[in-house]
């Protein structure tokens, strides 16, 4: 698919932007000031795939744990204000690696102003955040959500280019997902500055985790969009597993070993749901796995041999199920029978040494 030529824009380590990866963010759900529950999150989530962590700084307790917080993390860190301006300017004299304002409680000229020259002088850039659940005042009432959405970040871009600040990301999040896909079309015409592609207050992981693949994976496919969020009410880390699943699917990241399996039907004759949940788990607990979890690998698991065969020509390593056992593929070939027990087992060795035959 062809993507939306943006700007490049530098946050922290990353770069986003013209034909950099589509990245993945996530936002820590520990009290900021909390630095000991917040640095262990931001790790494990960084060890999940995290790229960019965003921080709630709600006051100066929140903005003062920004410098130990950085201190004890790699992620390239963004602190989030709401309402008093004060708070983006310790967390940049802090150490933040990038700062979201919301347009719809911080307006005044004078205090953007302060905001970005503490940014110019810190080469740190800004995400302007509109957010449908906080839109000032200044959009006409009588337009609809998206372009009350694109009108707000629009206005603001302009407030914020008439003092020669260029280094922009924009998010235009509503919690429906036709007027977050249309708000975004719209501010994707207008500039060309990077998008942060968000569908906010989505609820729990299975319907927010389906809500943001039909927004985001519809944007994405037109090329629209530079780093995604997957707002869940949930664990982080579910956040993260689903943005990569999201962008697997689009074939625009790979992660590492990715398992496709059938639905099963009554030609099935083996319990498949618990080996590719065995399978699953094991691929995320075992150290020696997540090294391997580097390598992208296409894994099918079979409930038997009427798709199976087929699958596995297009599987790197593949399983199709018979009465308590299977037949194993690698690279299309069909190699040996294995047991049902015991068959995650078998499946996660061969993962680990085709990962390092690919290595070596
Ligand atoms: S692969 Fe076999 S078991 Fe699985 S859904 Fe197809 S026919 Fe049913």
């Amino acid at each position: 698919m062809k993507r939306r030529k943006a700007k490049v824009i530098k946050i922290g380590d990353i770069c986003i932007g013209g034909e950099y990866p589509v990245a993945i963010q996530s936002m820590a759900k520990t009290k900021t000031s909390d630095v000991a529950q917040t640095v262990k999150q931001i790790n494990s989530l960084e060890r999940f795939g995290c790229e960019i962590i965003r921080v709630a700084v709600k006051d100066g307790q929140d903005a003062r744990a920004v410098k130990k917080i950085k201190a004890q993390t790699r992620l390239p860190l963004v602190a989030d204000i709401h309402f008093d301006y004060r708070l983006a300017l310790q967390a940049i004299d802090n150490g933040a690696d990038k700062i979201r304002l919301n347009p719809g409680n911080i307006f005044r000229e004078k205090e953007i102003r302060e905001v970005v020259r503490a940014l110019k002088i810190s080469g740190l850039p800004l995400r302007i955040g509109v957010n449908s659940g906080s839109l000032g005042g200044m959009e006409s009432k009588r337009s609809a959500l998206p372009d009350r959405l694109a009108e707000s970040a629009l206005d603001y871009i302009r407030k914020i280019e008439r003092l020669s600040f260029y280094d922009l990301v924009i998010s235009l999040k509503g919690s429906n997902v036709p007027d977050t896909v249309r708000a975004y079309r719209k501010i994707a015409a207008e500039c060309d500055y990077p998008l942060h592609l968000g569908v906010t207050a989505t609820g729990t992981p299975y319907a927010g985790a389906l809500k943001s693949s039909i927004a985001i994976g519809s944007l994405l496919l037109e090329g629209i969009g530079d780093t995604i969020r997957i707002s869940l009410t949930d664990q982080p880390a579910q956040e993260i597993k689903a943005a990569k699943i999201i962008l697997e699917s689009l074939s625009l990241r790979e992660f590492g070993p990715r398992i496709i399996s059938c639905p099963t039907c009554g030609r099935c004759e083996v319990d498949l749901t618990k080996v590719v949940r065995d399978l699953e788990r094991k691929l995320s607990t075992i150290p020696d796995c997540r090294q391997a979890g580097t390598i992208p690998l296409k894994v099918a698991i079979m409930g038997c041999v009427v798709n199976g065969p087929g699958e596995a020509k297009e599987a790197d390593l593949a399983v199709a199920f018979g009465k308590k056992e299977g037949l194993f593929f690698r690279k299309g070939k069909a190699i040996k029978k294995i047991p049902y027990s015991g068959c995650a087992d078998y499946l996660l060795r061969e993962i680990i040494e085709a990962s390092v035959r690919r290595h070596t």
